[in-house]
């Protein structure tokens, strides 16, 4: 069993910053775990203390049944992968993929037979014999990955390790990465900013921020029910958009004001809200740019809110407006057969039951 179990873990560097705050996770066998996060958020630290490359300040961290908080980075039977690949540039790629086998003295045959199963795996076969730098980004990130794989770790952890490739390369190693993961069937605890990197490879997701795990879950669950704003706003390109308004209550209908629109909510959203004691309150009302939609792909019954295209941007396959809406960015996500002008004023609706309700003050999902 290779399953990971973080209980309370926290990290307070030396000089007194607190940068991982009571990290609970409990990884199950097999996953292919992502943490993610904005820069300094404490992802690589927390990897780092899992490696046993940065000592835990507390809490307790198991690999499988053992508590190893205190074993060795090297009894830990885990490999780690970093962006930098650090393969040794004077060694051949096969001496590279060799190295920690030949450390440990396994025999000669037996390195032979997993270095060339692992590059069979990535592909690298006719590149053994090559050095480092005789090799292109992708080809070099593979043979770090090779390295990794050779040694048979029940655990795989890698950092970022895709930050120094090209876009399109990067693409495809997202595939490879995925695949590579169905093939080995080991555990993979994969740290990246990069929100496509989390919720196209991850089995499930760790969001963070400050150092504290915002919301665990696969990642359609952290799409289509972020817990709080955070998370709403950090997961999906392009973001949600938000308003601030307040809820009433009116003649029985529910309804969002916003500067000067009411947006009536559908009942099963309505009697949420009542049993929330959100009426008469300011909230933050989240939606997505797909989920705004033309006046004619509307119900009739939608509320319409009259609004002004700012910016257009044609990506061919969709179209985002930016749409005047009195905050900072507002936009939508259309399909190119709707072509409006700039400074063309158009009706718009909301996609009620895809709406997102926030707290104001906790910033915490309602819905
Ligand atoms: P990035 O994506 O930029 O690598 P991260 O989420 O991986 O960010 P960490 O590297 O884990 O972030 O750092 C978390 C916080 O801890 C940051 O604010 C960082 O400045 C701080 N930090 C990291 N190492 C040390 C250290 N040795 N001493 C003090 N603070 C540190």
């Amino acid at each position: 069993m290779s399953g990971l179990t973080l209980n309370k873990i926290n990290k307070i560097y030396p000089n007194g910053f607190h940068a991982v705050k009571d990290f609970d996770l409990e990884i199950e066998d097999k996953e292919f775990i992502i943490f993610v996060g904005p820069s300094g958020c404490g992802k690589s630290t927390t990897l780092r203390m899992i490696a046993g490359l940065e000592e835990i300040s507390s809490g307790e961290l198991y690999i499988g049944e053992n508590l190893v908080n205190n074993v060795a980075p090297k009894d830990r039977d885990i490999a780690m992968v970093f962006q930098n690949y650090a393969l040794y540039p004077h060694m051949t790629v096969y001496d590279n993929m060799a190295f920690g086998l030949k450390m440990r003295k396994v025999p000669k045959a037996d390195i032979k037979e997993k270095v060339e199963a692992a590059a069979k795996i990535l592909g690298i076969e006719d590149l053994l014999k090559r050095k480092p730098k005789q090799l292109s980004g992708g080809q070099r990130q593979r043979v770090a990955l090779g390295r990794a794989i050779v040694r048979e770790p029940k655990v795989f952890l890698m950092d970022e390790p895709l930050s120094n490739l090209d876009a399109k390369l990067r693409v495809q190693m997202r595939a490879e990465l995925s695949k590579l993961h169905q093939k080995l069937k080991t555990t993979i605890i994969y740290v990246t900013h990069d929100q496509t990197e989390a919720m196209t490879m991850g089995t499930r997701i760790v969001v963070m921020n400050d150092g504290i795990v915002q919301q665990v879950a696969d990642p359609q669950t952290i799409y289509n029910y972020p817990s709080n704003i955070f998370v709403a706003g950090f997961i999906g390109s392009p973001q949600m958009n938000f308003l601030d308004g307040e809820i009433y209550e009116e003649d029985g209908e529910v309804v969002f004001k916003f500067k000067n629109n009411l947006v009536k909510l559908p009942k099963d959203k309505a009697d949420i809200l009542r049993q929330n004691k959100q009426i008469n309150k300011e909230v933050i009302l989240g939606v997505r740019p797909e989920n705004i939609k033309n006046k004619s792909d509307c119900d009739q019954q939608s509320t319409f809110i009259s609004t002004k295209v700012e910016v257009k941007e044609q990506l061919g396959s969709e179209t985002y407006l930016y749409l005047d809406l009195d905050v900072k960015k507002f936009i939508a996500r259309v399909k190119p057969t709707f072509n409006p002008e700039i400074d063309e004023t158009i009706d718009i609706c909301f996609d009620m039951d895809k709406i997102h309700i926030f707290d104001k003050e906790t910033e915490n999902a309602i819905f």
